[in-house]
């Protein structure tokens, strides 16, 4: 008998989630496709909507980073089958509106289309993906086949982190031989830290408050340098490893006025930065001081086209994000997770969601 409700985890109001019943989602448009997700996450920014900082209006089923096995497919796509497994990207996009083409898919202007798991004032609204099941808006646009020798645990962050750190590496323009500065050793910027690797910098230093995390980043490899602010002078040593200069590129990711100053206070004269955290406050920042720098500063929201290039540097084995997976439970013990996760308890780096266990 085909299942009629599911479960899915609801943001009720700040600080109030809680694992619902829902009706299980049916095709609206030939462009639509429903998936049963096979592989999930808790994000960053799950932790901001549930704090009320997001601007996502509740009640709404949270939930953006995932893996899925396609189980209903609209009239309109011919290019997957039923029972294709599939990397996802986090936001859903036309593909045809004046942001899509200029692939700034997350301002897409079509009101079926937004990040998954968040709605707008007013505007789209997407369940998301801490669900049993999801129905995806012009699907074939931004879900990717798994390759065939290659698992939902290769490919989950493909769509979200992997993404982002990606892309403040793209924004900073590394060169071969250069220093690059990661702040915040959090899930996303392990992601640019593991990435920044492929444009042969000389050294990539990274630093965060938590030394555990600093411990995976330098156990990993994904780092020659980690420092703790706790435990040394950020700007002090960077410069000691610079030659006096500062770092080239700098990576921010952690989202906030103190690390954002660091960030501009570390990079070299004429370097730049790239800010990749997730802000839930204004930040005031003096630039009386920093605009003689001749610094470029530059932010933004995950681009979602990159994932066929993703996929192709985890075939090739050049990229591995396996050792994020910290913890993994199923969609049953999501409250669990986001004590742990949202918590940093445990050493969780990401909790990971497999299917309810009925
Ligand atoms: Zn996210
Ligand atoms: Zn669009």
């Amino acid at each position: 008998m085909k299942q009629e409700t599911m479960k899915v985890l609801v943001y009720h109001e700040p600080g109030k989630i809680s694992l619902d019943d829902a009706p299980v989602p049916k095709i609206l448009k030939s462009t639509d496709a429903i998936v049963k997700v096979t592989l999930s996450t808790i994000c960053g920014s799950d932790i901001h909507i549930i704090g009320g900082h997001a601007g996502v209006q509740p009640p709404h089923i949270l939930g953006h980073e995932f893996c899925g096995e396609i189980i209903e497919l609209g009239s309109a796509i011919n290019n997957f089958k039923i029972g294709d497994r599939v990397a996802i990207s986090c936001v859903a996009f036309c593909g045809e509106c004046f942001y899509c083409k200029q692939g700034l898919h997350y301002h897409c202007t079509d009101q079926d289309c937004t990040c998954f798991g968040t709605n707008r004032p007013n505007g789209p609204s997407l369940s998301g993906c801490q669900a049993e099941f999801v129905r995806l808006p012009y699907a074939s646009n931004y879900m990717h086949k798994i390759p065939e020798g290659f698992t939902e645990e290769d490919m989950l962050f493909v769509g979200d982190i992997l993404s982002t750190g990606y892309f403040g590496c793209e924004q900073v323009h590394i060169q071969p031989g250069e220093s690059v500065l990661i702040i915040g050793a959090g899930p996303v910027g392990m992601c640019s830290a593991l990435t920044a690797k492929l444009w042969g910098p000389a050294q990539i230093i990274i630093v965060d408050l938590d030394q555990s995390r600093l411990d995976v980043c330098l156990r990993e490899g994904i780092a020659d340098i980690a420092l703790n602010p706790a435990d040394v002078d950020i700007i002090k040593n960077v410069r000691e490893l610079t030659n006096g200069r500062g770092a080239d590129r700098v990576i921010e990711a952690i989202g906030s006025e103190t690390t954002l100053q660091t960030a501009l206070r570390a990079v070299r004269i004429g370097g730049s930065v790239c800010t990749v955290g997730s802000y839930a406050k204004p930040v005031t920042l003096p630039l009386n001081t920093y605009w003689v720098k001749n610094i470029t500063l530059s932010m933004g929201f995950v681009p979602v086209d990159r994932l066929p290039e993703l996929i192709k540097l985890i075939q090739a084995g050049k990229i591995n994000t396996k050792f994020l997976m910290t913890h993994k439970a199923p969609l049953n013990d999501i409250i669990k997770g986001y004590d742990v996760f949202g918590n940093k308890k445990d050493d969780c780096l990401k909790w990971v969601i497999t299917p309810y266990d009925r």
